[in-house]
């Protein structure tokens, strides 16, 4: 096939970079789990895939959507996709012979590590590590290229997919996650160099892609380098320019469309525009219309990503065609586009029935989206009067917006607008443990736990059964009140030193707080993908966040008054709730964060009141949220440190603040840990062998310190001896007066069982080394 690059007419007008393939209703979550469980085959599995794709593929075309993505199909994610195509699975798992139960062992381990697998063949596999997907909250797979590892091209999946949507009528466009962003997204390992310094083999691969694609007649492809909008890897734009080089001069090939996402790929757009390229694809929302416009993109079409991928927010239709008015003449001509795939949103708002109407007329999930999209392509082909009805509707929605009471809370507001340095500074630390001490009077090695307990099925039950109307108010907290009873027995049995209420009555640690605040709303079935079949449902922020009553007070008294060990207050924080939710966009993100913040804030005060000693404030998302640039961090960080200490603030001296951190890689956080001057930090450790303690002591934090002692993420129950050798690691780096001693992390996913034999072993540790 000859690639026309000449024309500047776009063979087509509107698209998406890619879809969700989850199910709108989580059909593929429920037909994988059926078969790793062994409840269904192959086959059913297989069927259900199938029907995915084409009601997806149905979806888009009936939208209007004239250039249909394909291969964003995934079993479980789309970096393990092009791992198996790249021919780049580690030798532990190429030993199984089915491609799809290798597949599944790469992604969630097989044999011992995982139980129910469809017989994988093998013996404990262990998976591949998981992370996130640049700053948003779905996960991939990392990809281990070591120096075993020999690339060659396996194109099955995108060519059957391609061939399944022609079968259908649809001349798919194939999307494929580009060699750079493959490679710096993987990691090294049995001593090899980085990953990118096997660019040379994989782009050889990408080649032999483009001709295998060009053969089975795509027209298109898009290929995806959204690392291009990172500084994480040295001079990014040589890079691109040279890959892109190198594959646009492939004689026979479908267009190519390369597509960066989440942010501004700044030198790279100039440095695309370069080569032969036909089309770039760029986020005008995270990103920048003005350097877009400079970056030299006379010659390509661009795909612009005005309607924003991964926020609910209904589109400002008016502003995102000023947008795209802005490019016209300056590129060679452009598509209109979501700003990433559709993955990081719901569905539908159809069947979201408990909205009242203004909400609803403020949202656009995918689906609303999709049709936003083909309306601005059709108003910058024909004119704004050519989609009045949607464009005046758009409008409407934003003045009613703009002027609804719960958008604009004036005692908040007011509140927010007098806070000084003052109430997010507490007295020296050294004074506070002074007190601290005193009235806590705790051991050396103090023993705690990070806050939940085992997530039983009749906790699961009750929840239910409240929801259903089958038990009242009364029966739900008299069984949750039994959970905590139980919880407190058994902690101690076991000796522990600083209790927890075990958090029964949380069905997650954002959406529980989200509930009983205003300013927040649940969906009824707004699910997104966060890795494999996981799938979570964020609350939607819209409005000034406003705390009613008390929210966790009942409980911990409750919990105190079953004994006479302290037991600790336990919150989620304002970065936290933030980055697991869908936030409003009509303010910075910072001036949200404070409200929540003071939210919180007040809960604390109520809990000191109550007679609580300790409050634990998680943070566990406080490196979510880290910006993808790291000239942005600093301010970033500014303000997520500021919101977290105004929320924890509040109490007096003799209060101590916990706080805790769920991932081993702190990087450029480690010095925001020490800024938040929780009096207690909990931090996951056990992993990295306690390197974090040694980097706290290079940056000067004197406050207290729990390290994890045990990975509480494998069933495996730790042995005393090993408890012992990791506490003795940590008083290496931390004398015995500063540390404490916990898992590291929550222990809700593990069964009563494993948690008591492990915090046995781990309270006999602790006596030992005292
Ligand atoms: N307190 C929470 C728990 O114990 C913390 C969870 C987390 O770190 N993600 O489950
Ligand atoms: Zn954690």
């Amino acid at each position: 096939m000859s690639v026309d690059t000449t024309t500047p007419t776009p063979p087509f007008t509107a698209t998406v970079p890619g879809t969700a393939r989850i199910g709108a209703n989580r059909e593929l979550k429920r037909a994988v789990e059926a078969y790793w469980a062994g409840r269904s085959d192959r086959a059913a599995l297989e069927a259900v895939a199938a029907e995915l794709r084409a009601s997806d593929r149905r979806a888009l075309v009936a939208a209007g959507i004239d250039s249909v993505p394909v291969n964003t199909f995934s079993y479980y994610d789309q970096v393990l996709d092009t791992a198996v195509m790249l021919g780049a699975l580690p030798p532990r798992v190429t030993t199984i012979d089915d491609p799809l139960d290798r597949y599944f062992a790469a992604a969630r381990g097989a044999g011992n590590a995982v139980s129910g697998l469809n017989d994988p063949g093998a013996d404990g596999v262990a998976p591949l590590e998981m992370t996130k997907w640049f700053d948003t909250n779905y996960h991939y797979i990392v990809p281990e290229i070591g120096p075993e590892t020999a690339f060659s091209l396996d194109a099955t999946k995108v060519l059957a997919e391609l061939a399944e949507a022609a079968a259908d009528g649809v001349a798919g466009r194939p999307v494929i996650v580009g060699p750079i962003t493959f490679l710096a997204l993987s990691k090294a390992v049995d001593g090899a160099d980085a990953p990118l310094s096997r660019i040379g083999e994989v782009v050889a691969l990408y080649v032999e892609l483009l001709g295998a694609l060009a053969d089975a007649g795509a027209q298109w492809v898009q290929i995806d380098e959204p690392i291009l909008v990172t500084d994480a890897v040295g001079d990014l734009p040589a890079l691109a320019e040279d890959v892109y080089t190198t594959l646009s001069a492939v004689s026979a090939r479908p267009r190519i469309l390369v597509q960066t996402y989440f942010g501004d790929a700044r030198e790279s757009l100039a440095a695309l525009g370069r080569t032969g390229v036909e089309a770039v694809g760029v986020d005008l929302v995270a990103g920048d219309v003005d350097t877009v416009a400079a970056a030299g993109l006379g010659g390509k079409i661009v795909v612009a990503g005005v309607v924003d991928g991964r926020n609910v927010w209904r589109t400002d239709l008016d502003a995102a065609l000023r947008t795209l008015e802005a490019l016209r003449g300056g590129v060679g001509s452009l598509v209109v586009s979501t700003s990433c795939s559709t993955l990081h949103v719901p569905y539908t708002l159809a069947g979201e029935d408990g909205l009242d109407d203004a909400l609803r007329g403020w949202l656009a999930f995918a689906a609303e989206k999709h049709a936003e999209v083909v309306a601005l392509a059709r108003a910058y082909a024909n004119g704004r009067a050519d989609q009045a009805e949607a464009f005046d509707a758009a409008a409407q929605a934003l003045t009613t917006r703009a002027t609804d009471p719960r958008l604009h809370v004036e005692s908040v507001r007011t509140r927010l607008s007098a806070l000084a340095e003052s109430d997010w500074t507490r007295p020296d630390s050294a004074a506070r443990r002074t007190v601290q001490d005193a009235a806590l009077n705790l051991p050396a090695l103090a023993t705690t736990t990070i806050g939940s307990y085992p997530q039983t099925t009749d906790i699961r039950k009750a929840r239910q059964a409240l929801r259903t109307g089958a038990i009242d108010d009364a029966e739900y907290t008299r069984r949750m009140q039994a959970e905590i009873a139980d919880v407190i027995a058994l902690q101690e049995k076991i000796g522990l030193d600083v209790l927890v209420h075990g958090e029964p009555e949380r069905n997650d640690m954002v959406q529980y707080f989200a509930e009983q605040l205003d300013g927040f709303f649940a969906t009824a079935n707004g699910w997104v993908q966060s890795y494999g079949s996981r799938c979570v449902r964020p609350p939607i922020l819209f409005g000034d966040v406003v705390r009613q009553s008390p929210m966790t007070v009942d409980w911990i008294a409750y919990a105190q008054s079953l004994t006479s060990k302290p037991v600790k207050g336990m919150l989620t924080g304002p970065v936290t709730i933030l980055a697991w939710s869908f936030v409003r966009d009509d303010q910075p993100l910072a001036d949200t964060a404070f409200q929540v913040a003071l939210a919180i804030r007040d809960e604390t005060v109520d809990l000191e009141r109550s007679g609580a000693a300790i409050i634990q404030v998680d943070e566990p998302a406080l490196r979510e949220l880290l910006p993808l640039r790291a000239a942005d961090r600093e301010e970033y960080l500014r303000w997520a440190v500021t919101a977290f200490r105004l929320s924890t603030a509040g109490v007096a001296d003799a209060t101590q603040i916990h706080t805790h951190l769920c991932y081993s890689e702190f990087g450029e956080v480690i010095g925001a840990i020490a800024d938040l001057d929780a009096d207690v930090t909990s931090i996951e450790a056990a992993r990295s062998h306690m390197e974090i303690l040694a980097d706290l002591n290079a940056i000067g934090y004197r406050n207290q310190v729990g390290p994890g002692v045990y990975d509480i993420h494998s069933p495996r129950v730790p042995d005393a001896d090993e408890v012992t050798a990791s506490l003795r690691e940590a008083l290496a780096a931390v004398p015995a007066d500063r540390l404490w001693v916990n898992p590291d992390c929550g222990l809700k996913t593990r069964t009563t069982e494993e948690v008591t034999e492990a915090l046995e072993n781990l309270v006999a540790a602790a006596r030992a080394v005292r």
